[in-house]
């Protein structure tokens, strides 16, 4: 189809986005595609839709971090900074994205890889996302620290030591998250769904995403606010500590909306997260995840991970069957990514 151009111009005009700078990783809007076998196998009362973020790179495999460092890069770029420093699980899919935006723009890169998932599989620092930031040049470093969302010593151990080598560190939290400027790239993403619904001529009921460090779901809220649906972006919390990453997800939708110049006030009914989903812990799948992840990929040929997507596809499937939706609902499930991950799981899965 050809777009309309006076109808793009006139999306791009209404941005609540166009006072800020944009780098551009990514390759344009992510698709949303229907996913019939799979709503079929739950019954067939629902749509189930995804959009896929996990494809929307040419970048170390792309996934929702890169449309967060749109929005950081041009901040990046202006503080003369020749390193990246941030920090992450062993198997952080943020960790592997920062590493292909320092590699993309001719910066150095420090990963802080601490150990939050007590997975003992024999490759599991090896493969996946660490080898990946390893290929990119990264130095990544790990770790004894356990799980946790907020800012840790040890991001500001080797910002120093950054310093002291006579560079010039550039720091980004976990997830890129508590960064100032972290939940502007998801506000983006509820504008091109907005344009994308328009072109499909139907409206989804409800947004189901994945939520641990806080941004993606934060900035979404705020972006599907100005049309009152914020409260129709359903989190499924995969970090395990929930009020954490609730409280988190408020403060940063709070500031986000703020910076940006949305009158109207987030409250606490625009925020849902659904804690039921992230047993036995962070990084652990259980049974119910390895179910949901072999049935979106019998289903779909749609790769979910063990830490994030698989767990939101968990919700998203437990949801559907206990009839959560209404008859007929159109459910936009949201992939964020992260499947570089599952190969550190090799063991778990050496079964089908
Ligand atoms: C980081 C990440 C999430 C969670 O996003 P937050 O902004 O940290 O809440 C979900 N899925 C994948 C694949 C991720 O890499």
């Amino acid at each position: 189809m050809v777009p309309d151009l006076r109808e793009l111009t006139k999306i791009t005009a209404m941005s609540l986005l166009e006072n800020f700078e944009r780098y551009p990783l990514t390759f344009g809007p992510t698709p949303i595609e229907a996913l019939p076998r799979l709503s079929e196998v739950l019954g067939g009362r629902v749509e189930i839709w995804a959009k896929r973020e996990d494809c929307n790179s040419g970048l170390a495999l792309g996934g929702n971090k890169l449309r967060k460092l749109e929005y950081l890069v041009p901040d990046i770029l202006a503080s003369g900074a020749d390193t990246l420093v941030t920090i992450g699980g062993v198997q952080s899919n943020h960790t592997r994205l920062v590493a292909a935006t320092a590699a993309k723009l001719g910066l150095k890169c420090r990963l802080v890889q601490e150990s939050w998932v007590p997975v003992e599989d024999a490759v599991y620092d090896r493969v996946g996302n660490i080898l990946l930031s390893r290929l990119m040049g990264a130095d990544s470093r790990i770790v004894d620290d356990g799980f946790d969302i907020g800012i840790r010593s040890s991001w500001r151990e080797a910002m120093q030591e950054v310093r002291k080598a006579g560079g010039v560190p550039y720091g980004i939290p976990a997830g890129a998250s508590e960064h100032r400027l972290g939940g502007l790239g998801y506000v983006g993403f509820a504008e091109e769904v907005r344009a994308q619904e328009a072109e499909l001529g139907f409206r989804f009921d409800c947004i189901v995403v994945c939520v641990v460090t806080g941004s993606t779901q934060a900035g979404m809220i705020v972006g599907f606010k100005p049309d009152g649906r914020a409260d129709q972006v359903i989190g499924i919390d995969a970090s395990g500590t929930f009020g954490k990453t609730r409280n988190q997800v408020a403060r940063i939708a709070r500031k986000t909306a703020k910076l940006i110049g949305i009158d109207e006030k987030i409250s606490d009914t625009d925020i849902r997260i659904n804690p039921d989903y992230a047993y036995p812990a962070y990084g652990v799948p259980s049974a119910e995840t390895d179910a949901a992840i072999r049935l979106a990929a019998r289903t779909e040929g749609m790769i979910t991970d063990p830490v994030y997507e698989g767990k939101s596809m968990q919700g998203m499937i437990d949801l559907v069957k206990r009839g959560f939706f209404l008859l007929g609902a159109r459910i936009l499930y949201v992939h964020l990514g992260g499947v570089p991950a599952i190969n550190g799981y090799s063991y778990r899965y050496r079964q089908a």
